[in-house]
């Protein structure tokens, strides 16, 4: 099982080394922590696996504001989130440069968790399937690639996916690539063990709860010890 925690725009680099002097992430489980950029040297230096939440599909060139694939693995970084609903929602991220990222990034030797999910009015029409096999189309069958399902209207929000409806929507996306699926979208402490134990519940992607890290704890041992 794989654990990745989601830091958003939270943790300066000071908050970084704090958090990561304290994480004892448990046996059995993979934990990722994913800092904004200005932290990622110093989570790093942790000896963690380390991802960035996002990566352009260009070597270098004249991006403001954008990180390539050479200088995340020039500081050490493993991998990186991209598609995330907020990237989507907030800064115009498209299926098209969902896919661009994840290429690059994956035969730059970087690992990838690209995220899918449908927004709360989608799944009322009825069109999470539509949604999710759109978004999932663009990406490419690899080994070091993960998808996470996050629902949007889950995702901050308190809201959990209910467990059938989390493995429904696993299924449905290993159904149409052959790669791991993390849920993602309010997992606590509290619901980790039962929506982890769900057969295609291959992990999770935590954003709020991976900042304590007592709760970012207990949701690795939870992957550790699947119910
Ligand atoms: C996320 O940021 O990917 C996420 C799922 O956030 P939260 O756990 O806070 O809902």
């Amino acid at each position: 099982m794989l654990v990745a925690g989601n830091w958003k725009m939270y943790k300066g680099p000071g908050e970084t080394r704090d958090f990561l002097a304290a994480f004892r992430p448990p046996d059995g489980v993979e934990a990722v922590i994913c800092p904004p950029f200005g932290s990622l040297g110093a989570a790093v230096a942790s000896g963690r696996t380390i991802f960035a939440q996002n990566v352009h599909w260009e070597d270098e060139g004249a991006f403001t504001g954008e990180v390539s694939t050479r200088i995340l693995l020039e500081l050490g970084v493993q991998g990186a989130i991209v598609g995330h609903s907020e990237r989507r929602q907030l800064f115009g991220e498209t299926d098209e440069t969902v896919r661009l990222r994840a290429e690059h990034a994956l035969e730059a030797g970087l690992r990838v968790i690209a995220c899918v999910g449908e927004l709360n009015e989608e799944r009322e029409r009825g069109e999470t399937e539509d949604v999710l096999r759109r978004q999932v189309s663009v990406l490419p069958e690899h080994e070091a690639l993960v998808v996470a399902y996050e629902p949007v209207w889950a995702i901050g929000t308190g809201k959990t996916a209910t467990p059938e409806q989390a493995q429904e929507a696993h299924a449905l996306i290993k159904s149409l690539l052959d790669v791991p699926v993390l849920y993602g979208g309010s997992v606590k402490p509290e619901n980790a063990p039962e929506l982890l134990g769900q057969p295609a519940v291959d992990g999770a992607l935590v954003g709020g709860a991976s900042l304590d890290v007592e709760s970012f704890t207990a949701i690795c041992q939870a992957a550790a010890t699947p119910s």
